[in-house]
């Protein structure tokens, strides 16, 4: 297996670690590096306007809408040398990673015009429509309906677990746009703004007190005729592309979170002993191990994408890669609970306080359940297996489209 890059992958790397080293805060790479919660907050906002004059943010998008027009080549390398520089990436998941992307390869010009520029300079903030209370694995039996009235969509049903449904501006939602038609065939993929009188949010609150995701509720909510992406009923295809991108991103970079986080559990074994116990060191060296097949699972994705290679194997690598990183997490985070031991059975972090939680970014520690970053972090990864298609599914993914195991049966219609 060769694992070097093109040579002018390489003339790539240098340029984007020359443009790191000249813009990033003097002494960043030093050991101890701080800076205050306010320091940070203030660095942050300068550093975002660098990184659009840089022309970093969505990069591989093409020119004529704001990206740089990066090769994937390109795009990998920028992401490896932000990653290995500790280097924040705008880290807009909803608009940048899903619906961004889906919108560049279904959308009409008029729809790209419309809504590009917006997601790239960070002014619409987006939330995803798709799980209802009685279609979630089984989403395409979802019943919001879409119904045309002039110029506009009528929208009438609920969605669920609608993560940032209270900040966001517009919701790619998918909506029932012809009952009588098989239920794959019969829905559109809408782009809906969400300040109307016919939406309605409620949070739902969390076991620590956030409510970060929503009920949002549509009573004859609006939507303009022309904001249905990918063409009228043909929203399943176009929610596929969705779901791949949000299974699989960042390729060659994904691990680094998990390689960070668990030298961070390595650290705070080695400080409180935990150590010395053989069994933490097994589960160490296990986790470990774990990461580096992740790493090289990455590469191999990368080689998929570059050669356009197209297998059973290929077609399930999504599947497989989610059920590894979202398995092994669980079970890392239950080793960083042993490794806290009795500890951690209090709740260690500061109230008001910011914590930074690998993979979710910087998020303040609540009054109500002041969780420090591990903690958080075992929680969160309890919904890994679950958001994105859960591992169940995923395997249902693998056992038909790899092994080729018999279909599940379908209720009778
Ligand atoms: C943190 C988080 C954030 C989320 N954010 C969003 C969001 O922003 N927008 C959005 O639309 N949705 C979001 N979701 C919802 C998510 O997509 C759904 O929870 C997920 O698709 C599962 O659906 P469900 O919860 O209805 O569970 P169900 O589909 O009811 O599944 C229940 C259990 O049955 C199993 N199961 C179901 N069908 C099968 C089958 N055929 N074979 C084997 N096992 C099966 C499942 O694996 C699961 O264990 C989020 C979820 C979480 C946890």
């Amino acid at each position: 297996m060769d694992l070097t890059y093109p040579p002018e992958a390489e003339e790539f790397r240098v340029e984007i670690r020359r443009w790191l080293e000249d813009n990033l805060p003097e002494g960043w790479f030093d050991d101890g590096f701080e800076m205050t919660d306010d320091e940070r907050a203030a660095w942050l906002q300068e550093w975002t306007s660098k990184l659009f004059e840089g022309g970093w943010i969505c990069a591989t998008w093409p020119e004529e809408y704001g990206g740089k027009g990066l090769t994937t080549m390109q795009g990998v390398v920028l992401a490896e040398e932000f990653a290995r520089a500790g280097a924040p990436m705008r880290g807009d998941f909803f608009g940048d990673t899903l619906v961004g992307p889906t919108i560049l390869q279904w959308g009409t010009e008029e729809q790209k015009k419309a809504f590009i520029p917006g997601i790239l300079s960070g002014t619409i903030a987006w939330c995803q429509g798709f799980s209802e209370p009685d279609a979630g694995s089984d989403l395409a039996s979802l019943k919001t309906t879409a119904e045309l009235d002039g110029d506009e969509w009528v929208i009438n049903g609920q969605k669920i677990w609608t993560t940032q449904g209270f900040v966001a501006d517009y919701v790619f939602v998918l909506c029932r746009t012809d009952r009588d038609a098989p239920k794959h065939k019969g829905i559109s993929y809408l782009l809906c703004p969400m300040h109307q009188e016919g939406v309605e949010v409620r949070p739902i609150r969390q076991i620590d007190g956030a409510a970060e995701f929503a009920e949002v509720f549509f009573t004859n909510a609006r939507c303009p005729k022309d904001n249905v992406v990918g063409g009228l009923n043909n929203g399943w295809a176009v929610a596929m592309t969705t779901l791949g991108f949000e299974r699989g991103t960042s390729a060659t970079t994904g691990y680094r979170r998990f390689e960070n986080e668990l030298r961070g559990i390595m650290a705070r074994a080695e400080e409180n002993g935990a150590i010395h116990d053989p069994l933490i060191r097994q589960r160490v060296a296990a986790a470990w191990s774990k990461v580096q097949i992740m790493r090289i699972n990455g590469l191999r994705s990368l080689a998929v994408v570059l050669t356009g290679k197209k297998d059973k194997g290929v077609s399930a690598l999504g599947a497989t890669n989610k059920i590894f990183w979202s398995e092994y997490h669980q079970e890392v985070m239950e080793l960083a609970m042993d490794v806290l031991g009795m500890s951690g059975q209090t709740l260690l972090g500061e109230p008001g306080e910011e914590e930074s939680v690998p993979g979710y970014g910087r998020r303040p520690v609540s009054e109500e359940y002041p969780a420090n970053a591990l903690q958080s972090s075992f929680f969160f990864s309890r919904s890994e297996t679950i958001w994105g298609g859960t591992a169940e599914i995923q395997r249902n993914i693998v056992g038909e489209r790899v092994l080729g195991l018999p279909k599940e049966p379908r209720p009778a219609r």
